[in-house]
Parts: structure tokens; sequence; C-alpha cells
């Protein structure tokens, strides 16, 4: 990391500002007064200081907010070379997505370089709720619905109860209301395959508090104080 980018992120000054304490030789990297700008240093093992001062970095970490489009993979890279959820946001931070959505799916994914966030919201033991509209083949009837209600059994694993509520039906599909709180793959595709009403279109629209809103599809917007602290 550049040293006036390493003053600048402890909080010590701007990177201006910081470019002017090195040139005036108020910086020492180590033992050494350093002066060149753009000297680089390492956040892990070189001890900075101004003016005698010990500097270090305020870890501050991003959070955002995306609503994933069609076609795009929710990992941070991609073998195949397809575009991913990373590749639509500007940002220099080492960012990762939280939990997965399937390719086909749209809507609601968290980024992030806080791994004790990651951790918790896609630990099996989260009880967050993720909220998903799934348009679906058919009518699902009661009987039907009971059984995710249940808690559905798929192979040999029982998914937990979930919340599901017909929202509209048409004649040859219906669109569903579904929570759960579980993170398995394709969990929702599973669940109503089960029944015999596949899903043909699904979008998620909230991860507990967490709401996708009215973000068009392709944007993304950072979490605010608020937000970050309920997630913590
Ligand atoms: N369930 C699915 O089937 N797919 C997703 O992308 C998310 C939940």
């Amino acid at each position: 990391m550049r040293l006036q980018k390493y003053m600048a992120h402890s909080g010590a000054a701007s990177r201006r500002k910081s470019e002017e304490y090195i040139l005036e030789g108020r910086v020492k990297v180590n033992d050494e007064i350093v002066k060149e700008l753009g000297y680089i240093v390492d956040p892990e093992k070189d001890r900075v200081y101004l003016d005698g001062k010990r500097l270090k970095i305020i870890k501050k970490h991003t959070y955002i907010l995306l609503n994933k489009p069609l076609g795009v993979v929710s990992t941070a890279s991609d073998e195949k070379g397809r575009r991913t959820v990373i590749d639509l946001v500007e940002n220099d931070s080492r960012l990762y997505p939280v939990g997965r959505l399937d390719i086909d799916t749209t809507g609601l994914i968290l980024l992030t370089d806080d791994g004790e966030v990651t951790n918790k919201l896609t630990h099996p033991k989260n009880i967050i709720e993720k909220k998903y509209i799934a348009t679906v083949e058919g009518r699902p009837n009661k009987n039907e619905l009971n059984i995710l209600r249940k808690g559905v059994m798929v192979g040999r694993e029982k998914y937990a109860p979930a919340k599901v509520k017909i929202l509209k039906a048409f004649e040859k599909d219906s669109i569903i209301e579904v929570v759960i709180h579980e993170g398995k793959n394709h969990q929702v595709k599973l669940m109503f395959e089960k029944i015999n009403h596949p899903v043909k279109k699904l979008k998620r629209i909230s991860i507990g508090d967490l709401e996708l809103g009215d973000l068009e599809v392709g944007n993304y917007r950072y979490l605010n104080e608020e937000e970050v602290k309920y997630l913590k």
C-alpha cells in the first residue's frame, strides 16, 4: 500500500495532507524517514510514524446491497469468465458475496469484505429470514403448501418449515411469497419441485430487516450505519 494511502486510512490526515507531511520529512517507516511519495508499505509488517507518533490503519469494512441481474454469477471470480456480482460494483475493497443466489435468480445479495459478518449470516444456525418472490407453475393447493410449511423432505434431508403465501394466481402460474431462514443450495427451487410446481422465476426481496426496496436490477447501494449495526 502506498504510504500516503496508509496514512489516510489511519485517520491521520487526508491523502494530500499526508503527501505534504511526507515531503516535509515528518514521516518515518520503521526507523527511517521516508520522503518518497508512493513509497510502498506492508500494512501487516511495517510501522509508520508521523512526528514520532505511531499510525495504525482503521479497518473500515464495506457493505453493499446489490440487486443481482439474471445471468450473473454470485461468486467473487468465475473460472468460465462469466460476469460476477463483484464485476457490477466500483470499489477497491476485496469484496465477496454473502451466500449465493443462482445464476437465474435476481434480487438482494450483500457484498462485503467483513468476514465476521459473512460467517454470521451464512452460519447454518443463522435464523435471519430471507424472503423471496417465486413464480411457480400452476397453482399449489393447501395440502401442497402445508407440506412446505411443515418442512419438506428433499432426498434424505428435512428442510426447516417455510412460510409460504400465494400472492396472485393466474391461469398457468402463481406468484408466491416464500420465507426461509436456511441457505441450502437451490432451496426454493427444490422445495417447489418436490410439490410438482417448478419455479419459473425467483427473486430475493429481503434478508431480515434489509430490503431491496425499489433498487433497480443491476444497481447497488451502500448500507447505512443502522443497517450495518443490525448485521453485526
Ligand atoms: N433458492 C433457490 O432455489 N435459488 C436461489 O438462488 C436462492 C434460493
